[in-house]
């Protein structure tokens, strides 16, 4: 899934924070911003939650992650999701809603503090990219 060397997704990522500037009004305080992006994050853990225990189109099998003696390149294709199935349409667009509200306060976090979002995309798709697995994360 990179994606991210096609430009018109940096320039839509430029829009996206300008729209961001232009629409915040009545969550103008930066309290507020980072009120709602502590709101949509357990929203969209949420959307997620609900996927599996109201829907059930995912089930979550979670199980101890077994890390020892192992080298990153052979933890790749060892560790679990723990994911189960496929979230289905109504669930995929509950969650994408959520993540797209978050973002729009990530966005909003960015412009109060006059950091530029695509610079910081850029910065950890560059870190990621350099790393890879020894990323850590
Ligand atoms: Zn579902």
């Amino acid at each position: 899934m990179t994606k991210i060397k096609d430009n018109s997704q940096i320039d839509l990522c430029t829009d996206f924070q300008d729209q961001a500037s232009q629409a915040l009004i009545r969550h103008k305080s930066i309290l507020d911003i980072m009120a709602k992006v502590d709101q949509y994050s357990s929203r969209i853990n949420r959307a997620v939650v609900k996927s599996a225990t109201s829907c059930g189109c995912i089930e979550i099998h979670a199980t101890k992650q077994n890390f020892d003696g192992q080298t990153y390149e052979d933890l790749a294709d060892k560790v679990s999701s723990h994911v189960h199935g496929e979230i289905c349409d109504n669930c995929r667009d509950v969650i994408e809603e959520e993540i797209g509200s978050f973002m729009f306060f990530i966005a909003s976090l960015c412009n109060t503090l006059d950091l530029d979002l695509k610079d910081i995309i850029m910065k950890e798709y560059e870190r990621n990219k350099t790393l890879g697995i020894y990323s850590l994360k």
